[in-house]
């Protein structure tokens, strides 16, 4: 399993469009922005809804639930930052509340191999700094097997 604990990752700087993400996160919320007039949720946000091109958006909480829609394996760290944690899987999640807009993160808390498309996750959260903290994801379920002290895969 990937080590996470020796990488530094980068900082994310917040802007004007992704505050309102970053400041939810923080308070271990995840929120998309989402169009007023369509209701259409997109990530990364933009000044404008990609969908209808209005300009009323707003930041909602979703329930961080999703399936893997497409990932990769990393196997070489371009960014030698990450060298600690190679090999390991970089996901890009679709979440049952907001279809179309697509998250990406890593899967943490499981070895690469367990990156599959469709296979259901949920949003975990992994404080970099005081001001930082980013949405992730790992199996769904995962507390739960990790109480219970099984390792065994969930029939789904
Ligand atoms: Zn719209």
């Amino acid at each position: 399993m990937s080590d996470w604990s020796k990488v530094a990752r980068p900082i994310p700087v917040p802007n004007e469009w992704t505050k309102p993400f970053w400041d939810s996160a923080k308070q271990g919320v995840l929120s998309l922005q989402r169009c007023q007039a369509c209701r259409r949720f997109q990530h990364p946000p933009y000044p404008t809804c990609v969908n209808c091109m209005a300009i009323d958006l707003a930041f909602e909480p979703v329930s961080g639930k999703g399936a893997i829609y497409t990932y990769t394996i990393m196997y070489h760290a371009g960014d030698k930052r990450f060298a600690a944690a190679v090999p390991y899987a970089s996901i890009i999640v679709e979440l049952d509340d907001a279809p179309g807009a697509l998250m990406a993160a890593n899967l943490l808390d499981a070895p690469y191999t367990e990156a599959k498309v469709g296979r259901r996750v949920e949003v975990t959260f992994e404080r970099l700094n005081d001001d930082i903290t980013l949405p992730q994801f790992r199996l769904e379920g995962f507390g739960v097997r990790q109480s219970r002290g099984a390792m065994s895969e969930e029939s789904a």
